[in-house]
Order: structure tokens, then C-alpha cells, then sequence
């Protein structure tokens, strides 16, 4: 294998691998682990050869292949059977109790409530969500109280690179932790809880991680090209991406409500999106996504055991209510799931065919 002088082959790795063949998520897994890689308005950058040994950022990266069943083992522990949605311990429908958290969030608020309530149980110190970006990318923010956790509520269809936030939060030991992020991005975290020399060690400060349930997601730059072309220059206060049939994306701006056809949209999904089988977070500890056919509430799948601790604790102070998801539902989910499984895997065979 051959480097560029004084470069390390981890590093070189990656480069060439991922970040050159266009396939980068940007899960912000590889910035602030590594201070040659920097997340700059939806990309990731290199910023110098960096010359360590420690092959971390080909550890934690998304898209390099790995052995998923170890993973399953560490975050689940024994293997329970293959299910499209991954090992889970319930799957209920749930929406916050809270009138503000509900009007101000994606759908049921599940994701924000689980959030104040475990910040303000002691739980947790802060955590580590996406911001609305302020004119860039939207981006990791450390948010220590509930006005900063329910502010980044609402869902940005664009990678965030949020997990350069979680390394910076970790390299300054700022305590219990919490994540929410996208598949990629819990499979970066699982994968950081076993690299080596010291990724345990980091992980044990991630109290919970919230994942989301995720098709693919928008190259940034890309979308906001598309936007200033339709005219949209201001900052848009939600979007949306309703449940099939409706085949839209939805931008509601102050006062109005804009729609576009979402297969225009789709010409500008992630590269490395498509090489993704998972669609509901399976290394999370509870995932969440919409519960379709039924506005403002919540699908959660609830994996782990500190997990169910989290949500019955938070459901038992009333700040959740939940109700039995319709067997449709669940079925529907996981045709869904598999479909996109099945999807990536055959992207990935056509790949590995050349
Ligand atoms: C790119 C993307 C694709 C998605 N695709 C699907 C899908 O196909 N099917 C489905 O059911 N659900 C999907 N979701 C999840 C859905 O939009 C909601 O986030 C989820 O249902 C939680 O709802 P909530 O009301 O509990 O969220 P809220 O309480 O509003 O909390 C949302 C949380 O999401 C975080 N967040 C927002 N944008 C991002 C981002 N880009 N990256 C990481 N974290 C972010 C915020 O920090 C916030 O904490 C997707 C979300 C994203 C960001």
C-alpha cells in the first residue's frame, strides 16, 4: 500500500477509500477524533497528513466495511434472531406530553422530551444534538438546559457532521453524555466503543444514544443550490418530508408553505447514503421515527436495557404518553427497513464488482 510521504496508512485509508470516492456521510465521526480532518458547511475536509498509527478514523468510520455481527454483540449482547428492524425490546407509539415540546417538534417530540427529562432527572449533563445552521450547514451543539435542547428540534434533512461535536465534548470531559443521530452515526458510535487504544473509554461517558429513523439524507451544498434556485433565500423554519404516498418535500417558511416534488429531491441523496442497511438505527439504545397515518406521534423502538430505564422512567413522570402501535405499522416498518437493506446491498455488491 503506498502513502504520500509522512502519511499515515490509516489516514491514507480513509482518503482514498471513502472521502475521495465521494461516499463520506458526514458523520463527523473522523473530525476532533483526528485534528487533520475538519468539518467545514456540509463537508469534510483534511486539513494536513497526519502521521499516528492508530488507524482510529478507519475504526470509527461508517463506511468502511466491518463486522457487524461483533457489533451487534457488543451494544445487544447474545444475538436474538435476525429482524428487519433489528434487536429491540418493544415498539410502541409515543408523543411528549408537553404543548410547547409538541409544537415545536419534527412529529410527536419523543426525541426532545426523553432529552429535557433525562437533563433534568440528572441523567445526563448534556447532550449532543444538530443546530438549524446559522446561514452554513447545520452542525453539533452541545446543549446543557432545555431551552437549548428543545431549540434544536425539528429535523434537517442534511447530514450534520454532529459526531465532531460528541469528540470535542469527550476530549474535554464535560461528563455524562447524550447523542442524537442518524444510523451512520450510532454504527460510528458503537464502532468508537470498540476501537482502539481508548475508544471505551470515551464511549463510557455516552450515557444514551437516541438514533433516528433515516432513508437517506440530502447532500447540503447541493440542497441549498436547488433552494436559491426556487427563489428561497431566507431561513426556513421547518421541513418535511411527509409519508408515501405524498411523494414531497415540504419547506414551511415564515407565513407560507412551499412543496417540491421529491424525486427532484432525491437527485441529491448522499452517495454514501446508498451503501447504508440500516434504516432505524439498530445500534441505538432507542430509535425513533415517524408514526405514519397518524400526525404528531412517534414510532420508538426501545433496544436496550438502559434504554427502557430511560423511557419508563421519563414515561412514569408523564411527560410521554404511549399507545400500541397498529400491527400495519410495525409491519409496514419493516418492509421498509428490509427494502432499504436490500437496496444497499446490492449498491455494495456493484461496487465491490467494480
Ligand atoms: C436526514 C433525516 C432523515 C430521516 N428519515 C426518516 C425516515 O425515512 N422515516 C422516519 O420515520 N423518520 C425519519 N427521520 C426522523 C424524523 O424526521 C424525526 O427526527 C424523528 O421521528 C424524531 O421525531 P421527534 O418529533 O421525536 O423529534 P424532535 O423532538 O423534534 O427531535 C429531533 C432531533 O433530531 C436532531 N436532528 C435534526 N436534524 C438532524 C440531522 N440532520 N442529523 C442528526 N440529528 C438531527 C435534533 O438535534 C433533535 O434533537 C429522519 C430524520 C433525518 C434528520
Amino acid at each position: 500500500m503506498s502513502t504520500e510521504k509522512g502519511q499515515s496508512q490509516g489516514q491514507w485509508r480513509l482518503i482514498s477509500e471513502v472521502i475521495k470516492k465521494g461516499i463520506c456521510v458526514k458523520c463527523g465521526a473522523c473530525v476532533g477524533l483526528c485534528p487533520y480532518f475538519s468539518y467545514y458547511d456540509g463537508q469534510v475536509v483534511v486539513t494536513d497528513r497526519c502521521n499516528a498509527e492508530t488507524w482510529r478514523c478507519v475504526q470509527i468510520c461508517p463506511r468502511i466495511p466491518y463486522d457487524k455481527e461483533s457489533l451487534y454483540g457488543l451494544i445487544h449482547g447474545e444475538p436474538q434472531g435476525k429482524d428487519p428492524i433489528g434487536p429491540y425490546l418493544k415498539v410502541i407509539a409515543a408523543r411528549s406530553t408537553d404543548p410547547e415540546i409538541r409544537q415545536r417538534a419534527q412529529y410527536g417530540g419523543v426525541v426532545t422530551a426523553l432529552l429535557v427529562h433525562a437533563l433534568e432527572l440528572g441523567l445526563i449533563d448534556s447532550a449532543v444534538l444538530t443546530d438549524k445552521g446559522n446561514g452554513l450547514a447545520p452542525r453539533g451543539v452541545l446543549c446543557g438546559d432545555r431551552e437549548a435542547i428543545v431549540r434544536c428540534s425539528g429535523s434537517r434533512y442534511t447530514a450534520s457532521g454532529a459526531l465532531e461535536q460528541l469528540n470535542v465534548a469527550l476530549n474535554q470531559g464535560k461528563g455524562k453524555l447524550a447523542f442524537v443521530g442518524l444510523p451512520c452515526q450510532m454504527e460510528a458510535l458503537a464502532r468508537m466503543e470498540a476501537s482502539e487504544p481508548d475508544g471505551k473509554e470515551r464511549a463510557e461517558h455516552v450515557a444514551f444514544r437516541l438514533g433516528l429513523f433515516c432513508t437517506w439524507a440530502l447532500d447540503y451544498r447541493s440542497l441549498r443550490e436547488y433552494l436559491k434556485a426556487k427563489g428561497i433565500s431566507g431561513k426556513p423554519k421547518r421541513f418535511d418530508i411527509p409519508p408515501p404516498p405524498s411523494e414531497v418535500f415540504v419547506l414551511e417558511m415564515e407565513g407560507e408553505r412551499k412543496e417540491y416534488p421529491l424525486s427532484e429531491l432525491r437527485e441529491m441523496v448522499q452517495e454514501g447514503c446508498k451503501l447504508c442497511e440500516d434504516m432505524t438505527a439498530e445500534f441505538a439504545d432507542i430509535s425513533v421515527g415517524t408514526l405514519e397515518g397518524e400526525e404528531g406521534w412517534n414510532t420508538v423502538v426501545v433496544r436496550t436495557k438502559r434504554g427502557m430505564d430511560l423511557f419508563e422512567r421519563v414515561l412514569g413522570n408523564g411527560a410521554l404518553e404511549q399507545k400500541q402501535i397498529p400491527k400495519a405499522n410495525l409491519e409496514h416498518l419493516k418492509d421498509a427497513a428490509n427494502n432499504k437493506r436490500l437496496r444497499a446491498q446490492q449498491a455494495n455488491e456493484e461496487r465491490d464488482n467494480g
